[in-house]
Parts: C-alpha cells; structure tokens; sequence
C-alpha cells in the first residue's frame, strides 16, 4: 500500500470542507475527494441521463442458499426509488471460511498434513501489528498452522531475507506473507522476489502477476483483495462477462490486478487514476465499479450509472465525534447518494475487508493442497 492514510471530515452529506487529521499516515486530498455537496444534487438519475446509460444488470439467483437471494434487475427510475443491496462481504467471508474449515479438516484426515502460513512483520507500526494479529486468528479460525517472526524496525534487509528463505525451505510452510509497508531502507522489490513463488500467497511475485496479465497462462495464486471482490460478484451472482468495469485506482496490489482479473472474466475494463481527465465521466459508463482509492467518499452519486454494481475497497478513516474511537471507516465511494443509483454496493466496514482474509486463507489452503497433490 503505497503512501499514507489521514483522518478526514469528510460526510458526503454535509458540504462541510474537508479537513485533513494525522492518521498514523498521511494521505493527500485531491479531486473532489471529501467536498462533498447536499446529498441529491449530484445523483445521476432522471430524465437528463441518456437512454444509453440505462442498461440493466443481469443478476442470477445466488448459487449459496444462505445468501440473500439477488433481484436487481432495476431501470433508471427503480433504480432512484430503491436503495441498493448490500453485498455482504461479512457473511460471504464466514461462509468461505466455513468451507476452508471443512477443507483442512478433510486434508488433515486423509494424509495427515495441515496447511501452514508464515507472516513476517518487521517493525513496530500498530496497524501492520493488527492486520497480523488479525490473519493469526484467522488462520486458527480455520485450523490452519500459522508461524510468526516479528523483527525490529532496523532490521537489515539481508536478515529478512534469511527469513524468507528459511520458510521457502520448510514443508510445512505452505504460504508466506511479509507484511508491507517495510521499514524505508528495506527493499520490497527484492523481498517480494524472493518469496518462493509455490509459496507466494500474496500473488504478490512479479512471475504471478505476470502470469495474470497474460492470456493462457495462469497465476499460482491471486493477490487476495481483487480476488475476494472477484469471489463476491461471482458468489452474488452478477454477471461480468460483456459488462463495462471501471477500476478507480491503478496500485500493484488492488488496482492493477483487480482489472486483470475483470479482462480475464471478459469485461471491458477502463483504469482511473490520479492522472485521469474527466473520471466522473468514464466511472459513469460502468456496470461495475472497483474503487480503490483511499479517498473518503471521492465517487458520489453522479458517478454513477443507474444499476451499476459498486465494490468499494477503500477503507479512510474520518473524524466521527459520536464514535468512541473518535473516527468511523469510510469507503471511496460516497455510501448514501451511491445507494439511491446503485443496484447493489460493498458497506465499510464489512465488504471486502473480511473478503482479504479469506482469500488468504483460501490461496494456503490451495497451496497445500497443490503440493501434496491432493484434490
Ligand atoms: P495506493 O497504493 O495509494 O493507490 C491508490 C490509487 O488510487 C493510485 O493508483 C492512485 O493513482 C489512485 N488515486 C489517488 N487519488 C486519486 C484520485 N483523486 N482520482 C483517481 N485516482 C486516484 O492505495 P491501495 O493500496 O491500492 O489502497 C487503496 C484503498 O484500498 C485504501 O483506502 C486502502 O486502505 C484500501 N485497501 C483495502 C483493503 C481491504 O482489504 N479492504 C486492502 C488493500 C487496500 P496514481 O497511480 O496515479 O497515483
């Protein structure tokens, strides 16, 4: 995750100025990021938004009987009646987390092995510690092993790296995750080369990412953000193929691949990014939107084409004075004016976040699996 994450004013309906708070990182404020207008101004829907623009989802009946069953078929006019689905992640999540369990279960009985994540974080930050503490869990959850070094902030890079390449050489590690962003005199290129690519959970190894983007090859494994927003448009039911997906945000380890994957499921796919003339206009021709941004509240209501379907992967805190904490988690897009257009949309907290972990868990599991050959 590249640069820096602030605490924001940022309520997309109030036209309060956004205000920028120290958040552990820094993040700059650009486009119309947190200025947000009264609520209904900018919603996309009406008689002016040309009948192009009005195209219906196709949305089957979710495969999972314990999933809502989806019916949002909507024209522009139900579309600003109706306030979106909520795609949750939360309970897709557990549910794939049940299955892992089962998995791990059966492996372990059939042959024996169970599946194993090493995690290496080097340095003192608090959110690295709890996105940590938080796989750990997970990975107990599930019943898969879980292994952990923990270095200090001055680490060299040499001293990772032989921490890499002890885990590389160890059976019963199955996935190895290093923990990013490192401390600034540590390379990551060279760290995340030197993950074994059989181990490489993260899908972070420049050989799978180059194996994403190339038609006919495929990737021992796919980085866990994309893949879980992926696995909520395929468990909800939403059809990908043919549909025109805008990915807001270009980074190596949400943007880029999350629009890899799309092409590979046979969407046309637009990239926004800081550089971008007129988002609002190319975001408004999607289908599906993958925002990863990290900018409060950034796409609004007018961004929006009627019935699209939203996956908002930012999470920015904002200044809440009637949270405990003091902030609440918002995502990119501007929750409120996003369900009076959208026909179905991630919440955040509680949409692909819990969906990260998953995959992880999911792409050890399938790394144990593929090297003890068991089906
Ligand atoms: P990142 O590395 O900072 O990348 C942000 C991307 O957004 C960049 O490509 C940047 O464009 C683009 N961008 C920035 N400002 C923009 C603007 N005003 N208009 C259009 N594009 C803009 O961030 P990241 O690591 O991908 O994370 C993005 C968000 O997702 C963050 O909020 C992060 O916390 C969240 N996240 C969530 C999960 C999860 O599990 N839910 C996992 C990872 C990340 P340029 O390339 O031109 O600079």
């Amino acid at each position: 995750m590249g640069g820096s994450r602030s605490m924001i004013f940022a309520d997309c309906s109030s036209s309060t100025t956004a205000r920028l708070v120290p958040f552990g990182r820094s993040r700059l404020l650009c486009g119309g990021g947190a200025l947000c207008a009264r609520r209904r101004l900018h919603v996309g829907v009406g008689p002016s938004l040309p009948a192009s623009l009005r195209t219906t989802l196709t949305v089957h009946s979710s495969p999972s009987p314990s999933l809502p069953v989806m019916n949002v078929s909507c024209s522009a006019t139900m579309a600003s009646e109706a306030s979106a689905k909520v795609i949750d992640g939360k309970a897709v999540a557990k549910q794939i987390r049940d299955e892992i369990t089962g998995e791990v279960s059966r492996m372990k009985d059939a042959i024996g092995v169970v599946p194993g994540l090493a995690v290496i974080l080097v340095g003192d930050r608090k959110d690295s510690a709890t996105y940590v503490r938080n796989k750990k869990k997970a990975c107990q959850s599930v019943g898969i092993n879980s292994f952990e070094v923990h270095l200090p902030e001055d680490t060299s890079e040499q001293e990772v790296l032989k921490h890499i390449s002890v885990f590389n050489d160890d059976p019963s590690v199955h996935g190895i995750l290093v923990q990013l962003p490192l401390p600034c005199h540590i390379d990551e290129q060279s760290i995340l080369n030197a993950v074994s690519m059989e181990k490489d959970v993260d899908g972070f190894h420049p050989l799978n990412i180059g194996r994403l983007a190339m038609r006919g090859r495929e990737p021992l494994f796919i980085p866990c953000t994309p893949k879980g927003c992926i696995e909520l448009l395929h468990r909800y039911g939403f059809d990908i193929k043919g549909k025109r997906a805008v990915v807001i945000g270009r980074s190596n380890i949400v943007g880029m691949p999350a629009a890899l994957l799309l092409q590979r499921e046979d969407a046309t796919v637009s990239i926004v990014h800081s550089r971008t003339k007129n988002p609002e206009e190319i975001t408004r021709q999607a289908d599906i939107i993958i925002s990863a941004v990290g900018q409060p509240n950034m796409v609004r209501g007018s961004w929006i084409k009627p019935g699209a379907v939203i996956i908002d992967v930012g999470i920015n805190p904002v200044e809440d004075a009637k949270s405990p904490r003091g902030y609440r988690l918002v995502g990119d897009v501007c929750y409120e004016e996003a369900c009076e257009v959208a026909s179905a949309i991630t919440p955040v907290p509680g949409g692909v976040g819990p969906m990260t972990i998953a995959m992880l868990l999911s792409n050890t599991l399938t790394s144990a699996k593929r090297v003890h050959n068991f089906q």
